[in-house]
């Protein structure tokens, strides 16, 4: 009998341990078998030059290699890295139920996402643009995108800004990621695709896309690329602008610009100082 229940509860205590190690995808330490500690980090998949996955199952682009650069200064290695898509209507949400360490997905700072996260960085400053068929002539003014349909993505600043200020009287369609919206933009079920800068110009030197599209050159806003963390999570926020002004520092930052926004032709700003927000 007294056996039977001291049995019993170490069969409840290891349970408690099962269910304690299972939790968590971040921070879990298996060095002891050689495998070091994992990290999950929010990305995109679907934006060259920023976010992409390759066929062969790689991630590139800007924020890939900041998100690398970054997990290395916080103690995880690359192959401890495992990337999860973060479409930009589920970003807040996948921190704040802790899916995600943090997330490098062209996730622009403002007011309305800080009341849910915190932000590290800026570490890239683009600015809203317009990409349009290579033979349209039409807009040649962010007026002009009033009386045209126009796609961006739910959930984005993009979309946001056109209903707000930019073009309230635009047929805007949102999707749920740009490569749906130039594909869109293609068959011209829409007449433009709104987005950063830096995120158009991925699409249109693309292979695929030679000579079909191109930007207007409208720098509408500022969108201070930030790295989305959980709110009050002021330990990681502080190691992740370390580590940011390392990458400056150290030329990782241009190395990372040059590789992934110079097959682009994208002429990109300077880098950003940390905390130093451009309205
Ligand atoms: N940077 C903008 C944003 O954070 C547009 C790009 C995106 O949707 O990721 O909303």
């Amino acid at each position: 009998m007294q056996l039977r229940k001291v049995t019993a509860a170490s069969a409840a205590v290891l349970a408690l341990a099962l269910a304690a190690t299972a939790c968590g995808s971040d921070d879990k330490d298996d060095s002891a078998s050689g495998g070091g500690k994992k990290i999950t980090i929010g990305i995109k998949i679907d934006q060259p030059g920023i976010g992409l996955k390759t066929p062969d199952g790689k991630y590139t682009g800007f924020d890939v290699d900041v998100a690398t650069y970054v997990a290395k200064e916080l103690g995880y290695d690359a192959k401890n890295i495992e990337f999860k898509e973060t479409k930009s209507q589920d970003r807040e949400t996948a921190i704040s139920r802790g899916d995600v360490k943090f997330i490098v997905a062209s996730y622009s700072i403002n007011d309305e996402r800080l009341k849910k996260v915190d932000f590290a960085g800026p570490y890239l400053l683009a600015h809203q643009d317009i990409l349009v068929r290579a033979d349209d002539d039409s807009i040649k003014k962010p007026e002009d995108l009033n009386n045209k349909k126009l796609c961006s993505v739910t959930g984005s600043t993009s979309a946001q800004n056109i209903h707000d200020t930019l073009a309230p009287k635009a047929d805007l369609q949102e999707y749920g990621g740009y490569s749906e919206c130039l594909t869109g933009l293609e068959n011209k079920a829409v007449d433009a695709l709104t987005t950063d800068d830096s995120i158009l110009a991925g699409y249109a030197s693309q292979d695929v896309n030679k000579g079909k599209f191109k930007l207007a050159g409208f720098k509408m806003t500022n969108e201070n690329y930030g790295i989305g963390l959980k709110k009050g999570d002021a330990d990681l926020k502080k190691k992740i602008n370390d580590a940011l002004t390392k990458m400056v520092s150290d030329g990782s930052w241009q190395k990372a610009v040059d590789a992934n926004f110079g097959p682009a032709g994208y002429k990109n700003e300077k880098a950003p100082k940390i905390g130093n927000v451009v309205k």
